[in-house]
C-alpha cells in the first residue's frame, strides 16, 4: 500500500514553531510519487490576498493515499511567474478530517495585483499559478475581466472549454455550480463516473477527486482566483432547503447534504468562514472590484422553499404565488438588498444559480414554466425586481446557470405588462459539458423565443461568457466550443452582447 510508504515522522522539524508543535503533532511527509495530483487552486480574493488550496492525494483514486495524520505543506507567494522574488511564505497543516486538503488564507499582500503562489510536499512542487488581490474599496478602477460557468458534467463530454478558459486574460473566474454531478455511472457515455450515487462523505469525496484529476480543469484553475458557489448537484437533484426530490426523511437528507457540502470546501479554494458546520455553510458573500463593481454571490439552494406544484416543467399553479415562499431566505435577502442600496459601485453582479426571466416553455395557449427556476418563485422574485425599480442606478447584472444553455434577458418590473420597464439585465450562461455537444438552435426553440420577446438571444452549445466591465459598460462574449464529445474543439465568440450603463438591458455588440 503506497500510504504505508507515504508517512515518515521524522526529520525536518524545524519547519514548525514551538507552538504549532505543542498544538499538534504535524508530520513531515515523506512522498515517492506526487502528492498533487489534483492540481492548486486560488479563491474568494481580498485587497490583500487570496485563499490558496491544494489536496495532498498521491494515490488519489484510492482515497488519497496518505495516513490520517496531519501533513506539513509548505506554501510560496512570489511576485514573478519564476518565482524568484518571494514576498511569503509558510507552512499549513493537511488534516486528515478536511481529506488533507490544504486552504491558507493569504494576508498582507498589495492591492490590485498580480501574484503566483506554489506548493511544495517531500520534493514535490505545483506549477506555479496566478492570484490577483482587488483593489481597495474606494479606488478607481476602469476594467474588470471575468469569465463564469456551470455545469460539468464528467460523463457528458471532455473539459474543452476549460482548456480555452485557460488561455484567456481574466482577472476573475466565477462558477455558478454543478462543479460535480451526484449521479452514478452510466453506460455508454463520453466518460464514466467512478461509483454510484453520492450519498456519504467518502462518496463525494471521490467524486470531486475523479473531476478534479481533469487536467483542462486544472488549467482553469491556475489563471486567475476562482468565486465559487453550488448549485443542486452538489448535493442531490433540485434539492430545496431540507427537502429532496425523492423526499428522503429529513434527518437522513441533511446528514447527507452535510457530507457533500463538507467535501465542496474540502475541494474548493474558500475561507474558513464558509467551512460547514453539520448541514450548514455560508456560502452567499459579497466582493467588491474598486469604484467598478460589486458581487453578491448567492446561494439559492440552502434556503429555499419547496418547489411548487410538484417540482419540473408545469403549468402555472397557484403555489407559484405563494406569498409566504422564498429563494433565498429573508437573511440572505435583506443582506442583498441592503448590499445593493449601500453599494457606491458602477455595477451589482449578482453571480447565482437559477434564470431568474420567467420563460414561457410553452408557445401558443397557456403558459407553462420551471418550477425549480425564479419562475417557481413569482413573489421573490417580484420583490427583487421591485426592489431594482425603486432603486435605479445600480445597474444590476444577474449571472446565471442550471440550465446548459445560453440566455440573454431583459428583467422587466413586471413581466405581464412587456412594456413595463426594463429593470435590470440577466445573462444565462451555457454548461462545460452538460448535455453533449448541442446545436446553436434545437428544433423547436423559435417559437418558444417568439412567445418571449424578453429574450434577446438563446444558444445551446457548450462553453462559458467572457464579461469585461468599464465605468461605461459591461460586455459579455458567449464562448462556445462546437463538440465536447471528442476533445479538441476550437472555441469562437457565438455572439456579443452589451449592458450600457444607466440602461437596463442589453443590446447586440459588434464583433471585437
Ligand atoms: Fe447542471
Ligand atoms: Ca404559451
Amino acid at each position: 500500500m503506497l500510504s504505508r510508504r507515504t508517512f515518515l515522522a521524522a526529520g525536518g522539524l524545524a519547519l514548525f514553531s514551538a507552538r504549532d508543535l505543542f498544538a499538534s503533532a504535524v508530520h513531515v511527509p515523506y512522498f515517492t510519487t506526487n502528492p498533487f495530483t489534483l492540481g492548486a487552486a486560488s479563491g474568494d480574493p481580498s485587497h490583500d490576498g487570496a485563499v490558496i488550496w491544494t489536496r495532498l492525494a498521491p494515490d488519489p483514486l484510492n482515497g488519497g493515499g496518505v495516513e490520517p495524520l496531519p501533513f506539513a505543506v509548505r506554501w510560496e507567494v512570489a511576485d514573478d511567474e519564476a518565482m524568484t522574488r518571494i514576498v511569503q511564505r509558510g507552512t499549513a497543516v493537511a488534516e486528515p478530517a478536511l481529506a488533507h486538503s490544504v486552504h491558507v488564507e493569504v494576508s498582507g499582500l498589495r492591492p490590485d495585483r498580480w501574484y503566483w503562489y506554489r506548493f511544495d510536499a517531500s520534493g514535490f512542487m505545483t506549477p506555479p499559478a496566478r492570484l490577483r488581490t482587488l483593489p481597495l474599496d474606494n479606488a478607481a478602477a476602469n476594467r474588470l475581466r471575468f469569465v463564469f460557468a456551470s455545469c460539468q458534467y464528467w460523463e457528458s463530454g471532455y473539459y474543452t472549454a476549460f482548456r480555452h478558459m485557460a488561455e484567456e486574460d481574466v482577472d476573475l473566474v466565477f462558477h455558478l455550480g454543478d462543479y460535480i454531478y451526484e449521479g452514478p455511472a452510466r453506460q455508454g457515455v463520453v466518460r464514466p463516473h467512478i461509483g454510484g450515487q453520492l450519498l456519504t462523505l467518502d462518496d463525494y469525496r471521490g467524486r470531486y477527486t475523479q473531476y478534479k484529476l481533469d487536467p483542462n480543469l486544472q488549467a482553469a484553475h491556475r489563471i486567475a482566483p476562482w468565486i465559487v458557489t453550488w448549485d443542486d448537484h452538489e448535493v442531490a437533484n433540485n434539492y430545496a432547503a431540507d427537502t429532496s426530490m425523492r423526499n428522503d426523511p429529513r434527518d437522513q437528507f441533511l446528514l447527507r447534504r452535510a457530507a457533500a457540502y463538507q467535501a465542496y470546501y474540502e475541494h474548493m479554494p474558500l475561507r474558513r468562514t464558509s467551512q460547514p458546520h453539520g448541514p450548514d455553510a455560508q456560502m452567499y458573500r459579497s466582493f467588491t472590484f474598486g469604484s467598478l463593481a460589486s458581487f453578491f454571490v448567492l446561494d439559492t439552494r440552502q434556503y429555499r422553499s419547496p418547489q411548487a406544484c410538484g417540482n419540473g416543467v408545469k403549468p402555472v399553479c397557484d403555489g407559484i404565488f405563494d406569498p409566504n415562499t422564498t429563494m433565498m431566505g429573508s437573511v440572505q435577502e435583506r443582506w442583498l438588498l441592503d448590499g445593493i442600496t449601500s453599494s457606491r459601485r458602477k455595477w451589482n453582479v449578482i453571480p447565482q444559480q437559477v434564470m431568474m426571466a420567467p420563460v414561457d416553455l410553452q408557445p401558443g395557449e397557456g403558459v407553462v414554466l420551471s418550477t425549480d427556476q425564479w419562475s417557481g418563485y413569482d413573489v421573490a422574485r417580484t420583490r427583487l425586481l421591485r426592489f431594482f425599480d425603486l432603486e435605479p442606478g445600480h445597474n444590476p447584472v444577474v449571472l446565471s446557470g442550471d440550465i446548459h444553455n445560453n440566455w440573454v434577458n431583459d428583467l422587466h418590473v413586471n413581466f405581464l405588462d412587456p412594456r413595463s420597464p426594463v429593470v435590470g439585465t440577466e445573462l444565462v450562461g451555457t454548461s462545460i459539458t452538460s448535455g453533449g455537444d448541442g446545436s446553436d438552435m434545437p428544433d423547436g426553440m423559435r417559437p418558444v423565443l417568439a412567445e418571449n420577446p424578453f429574450v434577446k438571444f438563446h444558444n445551446d452549445q457548450r462553453g462559458y461568457v467572457r464579461c469585461i466591465v468599464t465605468p461605461q459598460e459591461l460586455r459579455a462574449d458567449f464562448r462556445v466550443v462546437p463538440y465536447v464529445q471528442r476533445e479538441g474543439a476550437p472555441i469562437g465568440t457565438r455572439e456579443s452582447f452589451v449592458v450600457e450603463e444607466g440602461r437596463p438591458g442589453a443590446q447586440r455588440a459588434g464583433s471585437s
